[in-house]
């Protein structure tokens, strides 16, 4: 059966946007409106930690700024906020409980940032020595003061994924990515069970995002169809990074829209994005509508796009 196009924006409120997002936003936007599709606005809030609601309300202000908009989605439906979808991810749990796929692990290191995109190199690929425990060791355990956290056992499977925009990308689920955790020992549910669940639920059949989550892509293609869902095609984009050849993030206050609106239009903004991602010959206003007719990943860099002399 042929599925309605539909992407999505999907950030996490834990700081403004800044020039990485928003090239990414612009691509994913591009993508889905060139192919005649929809788009739903996702608001990724599991960490309560570290979500702040200014941030949302500015997040969804900044790309509607940029002609960025959505057909579905936060802030007007406030079931498309992952903070109120517990009761979904609960359901998805069991699924994965039934299968006897779930166990509790009582390690902390990557534990705090669970409910977050992981960033490259924040992971620990390989089995989890909770995962064998038995007898006296797993009772020492369960006695002990420290809640368990609940953790996904992947199989020892190699998954392909055809990147739209990388090509073929390839992971031993057991051996580069490792189980992951679903849900937190405080109760907050993980980024990996989260997103993988609404990208099923909410229809998405496209998912573009910046390359720094590639490597997640394939333990969410599998979880999807371990649900019994259709996993969505995956598009990474480039990565764009500061002169020095860093990446540019939100962590380290890199230029936001807080700076980017007061500098430019959001045409001018847009004719600097589009050039560095191939998709206009020279530095000049455009506004993103008038490039969705003539995009293509094909003229879009692989590799990281480096900003200098741009911005
Ligand atoms: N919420 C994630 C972020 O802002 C993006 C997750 C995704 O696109 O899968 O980094």
């Amino acid at each position: 059966m042929k599925r309605t196009v539909r992407g999505r924006f999907a950030p996490s409120p834990s700081g403004r946007l800044h020039l990485g997002n928003i090239c990414s936003s612009l691509l994913a936007w591009l993508d889905v409106r060139h192919l005649g599709g929809e788009l739903i606005f996702r608001l990724e809030d599991l960490d309560p930690d570290r979500s702040y609601m200014d941030c949302a309300q500015l997040m969804a202000d900044d790309l509607r700024w940029l002609g960025l908009d959505w057909d579905a989605g936060w802030p007007e439906d406030k079931r498309f906020a992952q903070g109120s979808r517990g009761g979904l991810y609960g359901a998805a749990f069991s699924v994965l409980e039934e299968k006897g796929l779930i166990y509790r692990c009582w390690c902390s290191r990557a534990e705090r940032l669970a409910a977050s995109a992981p960033h490259p190199g924040e992971e620990h690929p390989g089995s989890c020595a909770c995962r064998g425990l038995e007898g006296l060791e797993l009772a020492r355990r369960e006695c002990g003061k420290r809640p368990p956290a609940y953790k996904c056992a992947v199989p020892d499977e190699d998954v392909t994924i055809i990147d739209g925009h990388l090509g073929e990308y390839a992971q031993n689920l057991a051996k580069d990515g490792g189980d992951f955790i679903v849900r937190r020992s405080d109760g907050v549910w993980a980024y990996q069970l989260a997103v993988s669940v609404d990208d099923m639920l909410m229809g998405v059949t496209r998912v573009v995002r910046a390359a720094d989550l590639l490597e997640s892509a394939p333990r969410q293609s599998w979880l999807i169809r371990t649900l019994g869902g259709r996993a969505p095609e995956y598009a990474h984009a480039p990565l764009l990074t500061a002169p020095d050849g860093r990446k540019l993030s939100k962590r380290d206050g890199d230029l936001n829209m807080a700076e980017l609106r007061r500098r430019y239009t959001p045409e001018e903004l847009t004719g600097r994005l589009a050039y560095l991602c191939g998709l206009i010959d020279r530095v000049e206003p455009v506004a993103a509508r008038d490039l969705a007719g003539s995009f293509d990943w094909a003229k879009v860099p692989a590799g990281p796009i480096d900003i200098s002399g741009v911005f």
